[in-house]
């Protein structure tokens, strides 16, 4: 059993309070982590802006070497990290590498990105004046993640902040400390100075009290659910704190009658089984056009009956264990709900049990059709290997359909008429479409969600610009 400490002002700090980290495939502790209450977060958010004052000034060429050795160290690092990585969170191997390496293309992108944090000169109404823009780092940043994704929404975070001269705390995910805390390990590695970063693990609210109150942290950036996102959002207004919320989905999957049945098939298979669904841009309602409803339905149960579930250390597996038994029984209740409702269940419908890995939270990957649209499985984000399937008639039932959510994270849209593909993703309100692509993220695309799914915009150079203020300077001759 390994025992892990807090990352705090570039040193490793024990506490008394210890938190059980545990597999969610086999229900075994894996790990203890110290946790951080009220002090320790203070204590990390002066560790960070003690060193805020070193960073900040630091040549932009300079930081950028430091996050590029801390991408070359990831990736060193990358089979051990997905060892990890799927130990606490359960997601297969191949996933959790991918996760890694995509952990370190973001510190790799946003390394080249500090050295293009560019000003404007402006002209001026007069020729005793001279005016320009600069853009500077906004100061301490408390980057507050979720479990799903428990690397890659790190560095997601911490690298642009960074990039753009920030310093940060980053409070992880209960459940997924482990990764987060390794995270640390490599910064302290490349000799990223100290307080540049910091971790504290531990619960929650004393946690978010001091982050939201304590007026050195100037802003906070959250991924999680959007319950979570709209208190932080309230505490945040306190001291006018700036904030940006990555949040819920509820995506749509629409298959149009001229789309490649088979390609489609498997956009659907890996837009909603990879990490067990447990993903917020994976699909959630799929909408298939009538002329090839049944056919799909067919190909599609059948394709999703051939995937195997089990632990993710099993290099045959395709689906993990879902997190815990609460995110079990949400799946249950929309699949009772659904059935309660007149829904058929195609394929799966309930949990399983794995051999050897009796007290994981297993649900077999299922599929549900002739659901109303009012049901469980239509209105709620699902998080789990359930999708409920559609069928349409027409492109405004279903674009009315598609967008009856508060949610507007991801869209997916399978065809090949491009006048339709050009009406679709104009009318779809969110903020990421996968046209013909089931998994569109990339680190050099901003990805961010419009209404219940957020603000603000991760990835690409739009990534850097909730990490940086405008200051605008009038120069008299
Ligand atoms: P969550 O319950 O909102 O938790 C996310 C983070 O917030 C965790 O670190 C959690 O800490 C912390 N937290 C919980 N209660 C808090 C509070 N009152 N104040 C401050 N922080 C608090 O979400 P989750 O279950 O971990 O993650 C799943 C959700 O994240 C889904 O809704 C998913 O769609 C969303 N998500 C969105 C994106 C995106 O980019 N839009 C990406 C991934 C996931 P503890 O673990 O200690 O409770």
């Amino acid at each position: 059993m390994s025992e892990y400490a807090l990352y705090v002002g570039g040193e490793w700090m024990t506490t008394e309070n210890l938190l059980p980290v545990t597999n969610p495939a086999t229900g075994e502790t894996i790990a203890h982590v110290s946790q951080a209450g009220v002090n320790e977060t203070r204590l990390a958010i002066e560790s960070a802006s003690h060193a805020f004052v070193i960073w900040s000034a630091m040549p932009a060429r300079e930081r950028a070497q430091l996050l590029n050795k801390v991408a070359d160290e990831i990736r060193v690092r990358v089979d051990y990290l997905g060892e990890i990585l799927t130990a606490e969170q359960g997601k297969p191997l191949r996933e959790a590498k991918a996760e890694i390496m995509m952990s370190a293309d973001y510190f790799e992108w946003n390394a080249e990105e500090a050295k293009r944090i560019y000003g404007q000169t402006i002209p001026a109404s007069s020729n005793s004046k001279r005016l320009l823009a600069i853009r500077q780092p906004v100061g301490v940043v408390a980057a507050i993640t979720p479990w799903n994704f428990p690397a890659s929404m790190i560095a997601r975070k911490v690298s642009p902040a960074l990039a753009a001269g920030c310093t940060v705390v980053i409070k992880p995910a209960s459940s997924t400390p482990l990764s987060a805390l390794e995270m640390g390990r490599v910064f302290d590695a490349v000799g990223l100075p100290k307080g540049v970063v910091n971790i504290v693990v531990g619960p929650a609210g004393p946690i978010a009290d001091e982050i939201l109150s304590n007026p050195r942290v100037r802003k906070v950036s959250f991924t999680g659910s959007t319950e979570v996102g709209q208190r932080l959002m309230v505490g945040a207004a306190q001291d006018l704190k700036k904030i940006s919320l990555e949040l819920g989905g509820h995506a749509p999957f629409i298959v149009m009658a001229d789309a490649d049945l088979d390609f489609a098939v498997q956009g659907v298979i890996a837009s909603k089984y990879r990490n067990a669904g447990q993903t917020c841009i994976c699909a959630n309602r799929l909408y298939v056009e009538d002329a090839i409803y049944d056919e799909f339905a067919n190909r599609l149960a059948a394709k999703i009956r051939a995937l195997t579930v089990g632990l993710g250390t099993d290099p045959t597996v395709d689906v993990g264990p879902m997190i815990d038994e609460g995110a079990l029984n949400k799946v249950s209740r929309q699949v009772d709900d659904s059935v309660a409702r007149g829904g058929v269940v195609l394929t799966g419908g309930k949990p399983l049990s794995v051999a050897g890995a009796e007290r994981g939270w297993f649900y077999a990957p299922t599929l549900v059709a002739n659901v109303p649209h009012d049901a469980l499985v239509a209105r709620e984000e699902t998080f789990g290997p359930l999708l409920g399937m559609w069928k349409f008639s027409t492109d405004e039932e279903v674009i009315a359909w598609a967008n009856d959510t508060p949610y507007g994270l991801a869209a997916y849209f399978y065809g090949r008429d491009m006048g339709r593909i050009v009406r679709m993703y104009e009318k779809l309100e969110y903020g990421i479409i996968g046209v013909n692509d089931p998994v569109p993220t990339v680190v050099q695309a901003p990805f961010g969600g419009v209404k219940h799914s957020g603000f603000g915009r991760e990835g690409g150079h739009q990534g850097l610009d909730d990490y940086l203020d405008w200051k605008f300077v009038s120069i008299g001759l």
